[in-house]
């Protein structure tokens, strides 16, 4: 007999009844880009106050229903992960440190007044919908599957608390190579917009800060620039992040500084493997507050060689050119640093498989 906690963790199967053609398939995952096309299926799971978690299954994608009066829409209760799944060499299929990404959901759902999701559960989602579609994986270099776990309130409900009932869903998109021939160095606009302040929900992975950055987003295109880079909300003077990526700053010294997590800046996962390989390396890794005016002097000076952002989605991004409005500098030649591409190229090799995994990062898909 399995135990109450086992039989609401067991998924039910729902295979897609019309999944995409082969050959359409195939096109897709030819010339994947991002985000714009999902797989076969996507895992769903309940929970109510009553019940709590429950009813996980691997269904059929596709849309779903909700009430107009769901929390979700009117009070912006959202969260969301994103993480990749990797066909090895060997043609096992990974997850990089999903544990680490079930757990800052989890700090997420706490800042968002929703329920947490078990480790365990969140993974085992990834894990189902990884092997229900596990003929979407890109045939590009550099490809993954993208997998997008997220949780909305559903509670029909127009008073201002906490949610009722809430829907986790996990969708899975193929993804190509975020730039096509290496990562060629961004411009950035300096926002005198803010996207989080203290106290604020800057630390957690929701929409509602997004939603926030899209005007100095749309912004910065304007400009000509590629991205937009937040000072803090207090002093507008420290840099926090590059639109939805950490930063890291690269000095002549050896060292490698970083903003401190605050509280105002998203613990990214790709950030905190970055710090442990840099340190493996000799760098001198910082988690120091670093002003805008500093990097520019530092820039000047040549004391500072590169700088770059990083997240899951386009891993390591150099930053070539920083504009505001008070002018613009370069770092160091405007191109890719060598350091910036050294540990590109190390993280890349171990979610690829193509490094052993000294780390524990590498959760295999069985
Ligand atoms: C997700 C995210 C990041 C990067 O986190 P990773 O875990 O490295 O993908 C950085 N900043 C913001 C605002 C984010 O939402």
């Amino acid at each position: 007999m399995a135990t109450l906690a086992e039989s609401r963790t067991q998924f039910t199967h729902l295979p897609h009844p019309a999944p995409v053609a082969d050959s359409v398939r195939a096109e897709i995952l030819a010339n994947p880009g991002f985000g714009a096309c999902f797989t076969d299926h996507m895992v769903t799971i309940e929970w109510s106050d009553n019940a709590g978690w429950h009813s996980p299954t691997v269904g059929p994608y596709g849309p779903i229903t909700l009430d107009p009066a769901a929390s979700v829409l009117h009070y912006a209760q959202e969260i969301f992960e994103g993480l990749k799944a990797y066909r090895h060499p060997d043609g096992t299929l990974a997850l990089f440190r999903p544990d680490a990404n079930a757990a800052r959901f989890n700090a997420s759902a706490r800042r968002l007044a929703m329920p947490e999701l078990p480790s365990e559960l969140f993974i085992t989602a990834t894990e189902e919908l990884v092997r229900a579609d596990a003929n979407w994986f890109p045939t590009v270099e550099g490809g993954s599957l993208y997998l997008r776990p997220f949780m909305i309130a559903t509670e029909a409900f127009l008073g201002v608390r906490p949610a009722k009932a809430y829907k986790f869903i996990v969708i899975a998109s193929p993804a190509g190579n975020y730039f096509k021939s290496g990562a060629p160095a961004v411009s950035i606009w300096v926002s005198d917009y803010t996207r989080a302040a203290p106290g604020g929900t800057g630390a957690a992975k929701c929409g509602g800060n997004y939603a926030a950055s899209l005007v100095p987003t749309a912004e910065a295109f304007a400009k000509g620039h590629d991205q937009v880079l937040f000072l803090d909300a207090a002093e507008h003077n420290w840099i926090e992040e590059l639109g939805g990526m950490n930063l890291f700053f690269a000095f002549a010294d050896g060292t490698l500084t970083t903003p401190p997590l605050t509280g105002t800046i998203l613990p990214g996962i790709t950030r905190d493997s970055l710090i442990q390989l840099a340190r493996e390396e000799g760098l001198d890794v910082r988690e120091e507050r670093y002003s805008l005016d500093q990097w520019r002097d530092d820039a000047g000076s040549g004391q500072l060689i590169e700088a770059f952002a990083c997240g899951t989605a386009a891993v390591v991004t150099p930053i070539g050119k920083v504009a505001g409005r008070d002018g613009e500098f370069t770092i160091g030649s405007g191109g890719p640093g060598q350091l910036t591409g050294k540990l590109k190229a190390r993280l890349t090799a171990i979610q690829r498989g193509g490094e052993p995994d000294s780390h524990g990062w590498v959760h295999h898909i069985t």
